[in-house]
């Protein structure tokens, strides 16, 4: 008998039927003989709602009470899969983060996990329940009800298979795996039969929110098998692997994307030892997250600084750097919040060079003007305008041969 870990996404769980539909798929899989703990996120569009009804009491609200409020979406959606179950002869309970005692740190809106207690998951389980656990949710130390950021319930899913040692934590969601791009963007994108956790953390990290970043950390950290499948359609789905020796290198195995970008400049900048730390020490005081940087030499002894950051952060950033500029005597601000990051991602490009280079020509070629790049080992972001988003996606897809084959 083995113990899988299912989640099932906000879209999977969007109206009366598809609960339904999430009740008959957990309940064939548990009358194949094996226990099945489930994690829910809310309903599509639930979280998004109630944060725009926040927003009609106060302009920025706690983030406390912001979480008491969002974490309500997931609560709807355990109490209704275990009635569906209930209804189909399964028994089910369910439980919030808290009950299930998901302890996380403090930190509001974007707490971690520190500690699981599978005790009480573990005595349903044997008493032949299905578990359905609340996503996204815990509660810290206090007793205070904490969330894990958006997407949080993949986390969730993976912290709870880590803790009760299941067989495979599997994503159930719109599409049926990872993908080389997001088919939204792409409609020529491939399925990959397998991704490593190294290339899907980069995935993850530049921008595809097929996953939350943190669950691919989870899941590489306590070696969690991970599969993404769809929950409407039968099939192998993706799975997420360590690397193995023999395994295919593909050279490029995704292209990600992040629309959530905006960059800064402040030029004229006197050219010594601390100005680094002085432009950018108030913005991390600030809290603000930087991503990339650049410095170029303008001459006479002074430098332009080039900074992103997410688009959220811009304004803030930009009143930041101004009051840096006046200090520092430097010439002035500029920013533009109207720019995106495409990236390529593969772990065969740690020995191939000459990528960049395709990868620049492809893009110089459709006439997309590249403003800032970035390289790692295993994968290489260029910043470009806004507008040219999906046609550098689908050049890049097509020039590095990702294309679906087409049987015709
Ligand atoms: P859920 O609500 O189930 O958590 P999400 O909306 O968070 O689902 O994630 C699924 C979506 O991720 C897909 O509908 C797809 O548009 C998007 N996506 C982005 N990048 C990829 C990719 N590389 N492969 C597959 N889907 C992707
Ligand atoms: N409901 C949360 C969100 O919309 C968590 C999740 O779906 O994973 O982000
Ligand atoms: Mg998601």
């Amino acid at each position: 008998m083995a113990l899988y870990v299912h989640k099932y996404g906000g879209t999977s769980v969007g109206t009366a039927e598809r609960i339904k539909h999430v009740a008959e798929k957990v309940k064939k899989a548990r009358d194949q003989g094996d226990d099945i703990v489930v994690v829910v996120s809310a309903m599509s569009g639930e979280t998004n709602r109630m944060t725009a009804l926040a927003k009609e009491m106060q302009s920025s609200p706690s983030l406390r009470e912001m979480d008491v409020l969002l974490s309500t979406g997931e609560q709807v959606t355990i109490s209704l899969l275990c009635m569906a179950l209930e209804g189909l002869g399964c028994p089910a309970r369910s439980y919030t983060g808290g009950q299930v005692k998901i302890l996380t740190d403090s930190s509001h809106s974007k707490a971690r996990i520190l500690n699981i207690d599978s005790d009480k998951i573990n005595k349903e389980l044997e008493m032949g329940k299905v578990v359905v656990v609340a996503g996204f949710q815990g509660v810290d130390e206090h007793g205070c009800i904490t969330t894990l950021g958006r997407g949080g319930s993949d986390t969730t899913a993976v912290a709870l298979a880590a803790a009760l040692k299941a067989d495979e934590c599997q994503i159930y969601t719109d599409v049926d795996g990872v993908y080389t791009t997001d088919p939204r963007v792409e409609p020529n994108a491939k399925r990959l039969s397998r991704i490593t956790f190294e290339e899907m953390l980069e995935m993850a990290s530049l921008g595809s929110k097929i996953l939350q970043i943190r669950s691919v950390e989870f899941a590489g950290k306590y070696n969690v098998p991970l599969r993404v499948l769809s929950t409407f359609e039968e099939g192998e789905g993706t799975l997420i692997t360590y690397e193995e020796a023999g395994m295919e290198s593909v050279l490029i195995s995704g292209i990600a994307f992040n629309r959530d970008e905006a960059k800064l400049t402040i030029a004229g900048v006197p050219d010594e030892p601390g100005v680094a730390t002085q432009i950018l020490g108030p913005i991390a005081g600030a809290n603000i997250e930087i991503d990339m940087i650049i410095q170029n030499i303008a001459g006479d002894d002074k430098t332009d600084f080039t900074f992103t950051v997410h688009r959220n952060d811009y304004e803030k950033a930009s009143s930041i750097l101004q009051n840096t500029c006046d200090e520092l005597g430097a010439r002035e601000v500029v920013g533009d919040d109207k720019i995106v990051k495409v990236s390529l991602v593969g772990v065969g490009m740690r020995s191939h060079a000459g990528i960049a280079n395709t990868m620049f020509e492809a893009l110089g070629k459709e006439g997309i003007n590249i403003r800032m790049i970035s390289t790692s080992e295993i994968k290489i972001s260029v910043v470009v305008d806004e507008k040219y988003l999906e046609l550098a996606v689908r050049t890049l897809h097509d020039v590095f041969e990702l294309n679906e084959e087409k049987s015709d």
